[in-house]
């Protein structure tokens, strides 16, 4: 039996009785004959109390300082969690992120991992001790400051952790049974979806899913490790996100669905352009502005331009935390872009169909826009890759939308088996 390293997030070990129900999950692994290294996240809210105190005391907090801060609350779990286990009768030693080798870059409060040298993890388990090692943390290479991965970040602690450690799987342990069709917090019917590619599970990190971050997954496949998602409340087996399909326990393999599951995304907005000349450089011109201010864009379109005015709009979407900064460099440019004005629009919605099984089935995009329209949703943005669709509504629409294309494409389960078990979804 080989290495597993499990990841438990911040719901499920929110208090003392989560802690020591963990432990005891823990050490059943261990007992089945596995070596096992336990990345965890922060206390339940912790994360976001501490986000909260720090702006109390200062309006921008200091990156470095923030950091230091954030990953005391991965340090509080990891200690108590590993005296949970020993008071079980089991040996764990925890460690911080620095101390397990997670080497990043020196960007505070979104910082890359560039190596992971974990000589102390493996030490503590050739000694037979169990590893615990605080998630979304590292040190930089450079500057030797404490760094974090940005929100979320325990899980692509646990990938890169996995990959180092060469483990047989990355079991990612959360508040609801694994990967579904849809969020189980909005499609009751929602459907736990048993094995998906990572290409379609980047797909659904992008388009707003937010069971796996799209950086977890990213990394997870450039290593070809396996990610198990599971809930830590139930004993279910979750969902196997991997590059091959694999073989069901009675034989044969398991199916690939046309389609995935439907993701919403309701933190985007919408900026648009009105008025821009209709001549070669204007649209450079004006992503130039946007750049520059490191802003990352989601979907572009640009209408057809009115004959008689030879002005045309354009319109895209960028992250709703971006929006003002996005209005600003714009205003800034707007003497040399030239355009009449601008819109700007935080009231919407984006909702994306995602299947690698698209690229040879016709008529999806048909009954993807016949659910919304049916459902009295109206399109404003279109934009596809080759597995995916997604259209921007209204917000008001989302849950109603989502729901109708889940039900269109047969996703609807017949049982309702989408159990939340816990976390406050703040
Ligand atoms: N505690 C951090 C957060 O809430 C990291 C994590 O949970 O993965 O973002
Ligand atoms: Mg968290």
């Amino acid at each position: 039996m080989g290495l597993v390293v499990q990841k438990y997030g911040g719901s499920s070990v929110a208090d003392a009785e989560g802690i020591k129900r963990v432990a005891r999950r823990i050490v059943d692994t261990k007992k089945d004959g596995h070596e096992v290294v336990v990345v965890v996240s922060a206390m339940g809210d912790t994360t976001d109390e501490l986000i909260d105190l720090a702006e109390q005391v200062s309006p921008i907090p200091a990156g470095r300082e923030l950091d230091m801060l954030l990953t005391a609350g991965e340090r509080i779990s990891m200690a108590l969690l590993a005296m949970a286990i020993k008071s079980l009768g089991h040996e764990a030693q925890s460690f911080t992120g620095s101390q397990a080798g997670v080497i990043t870059d020196s960007v505070h409060n979104k910082a890359r991992i560039i190596d992971v040298t974990p000589g102390r993890i493996r030490n503590a388990l050739d000694k037979g001790n169990i590893a615990i090692v605080a998630g979304f943390q590292g040190v930089s290479q450079d500057s030797k400051d404490i760094t974090t991965l940005g929100r979320g970040g325990s899980d692509t602690t646990a990938v890169a952790l996995a990959a180092a450690l060469d483990a047989e799987v990355c079991e990612i342990y959360t508040d609801v049974d694994g990967v579904f069709t849809a969020d189980p917090r909005v499609v009751k019917k929602a459907r736990k979806i048993d094995w998906i590619a990572y290409e379609d599970m980047l797909e659904l990190a992008s388009s707003g899913s937010k069971v796996l971050l799209h950086r977890c997954v990213e990394y997870a496949r450039r290593y070809n490790m396996p990610i198990h998602v599971r809930s830590s409340f139930s004993g279910h087996v979750g969902t196997w996100v991997s590059n091959e399909k694999p073989t069901k326990p009675e034989g044969g393999e398991m199916e690939q669905a046309i389609i995935s599951g439907v993701a919403h995304d309701t933190s985007e907005a919408k900026v648009t352009v009105v008025g821009v000349p209709d001549k070669p450089g204007e649209a450079a011109r004006i992503f130039r502005a946007i750049a520059d201010s490191e802003i990352n864009i989601d979907m572009v379109v640009q209408n057809v331009s009115a004959a008689a005015t030879g002005l045309t709009d354009i319109s895209f979407t960028l992250p709703m935390a971006d929006g003002h900064r996005a209005i600003d460099s714009l205003e800034k440019a707007k003497a040399v872009v030239g355009f009449e004005s601008l819109r700007y629009d935080d009231q919407i919605a984006k909702i994306s169909l995602v299947g690698a099984g698209m690229r040879s089935n016709p008529g999806v995009t048909a009954a993807f826009f016949e659910a919304l329209s049916g459902a009295g949703v109206n399109i404003e943005l279109i934009s596809t890759s080759e597995i995916r669709i997604s259209v921007v509504t209204r917000a008001d629409d989302v849950n109603e939308a989502v729901r109708a294309v889940h039900t269109a494409f047969g996703l609807d389960s017949e049982s309702d088996e989408a159990v939340v078990y816990g976390g406050t979804g703040r």
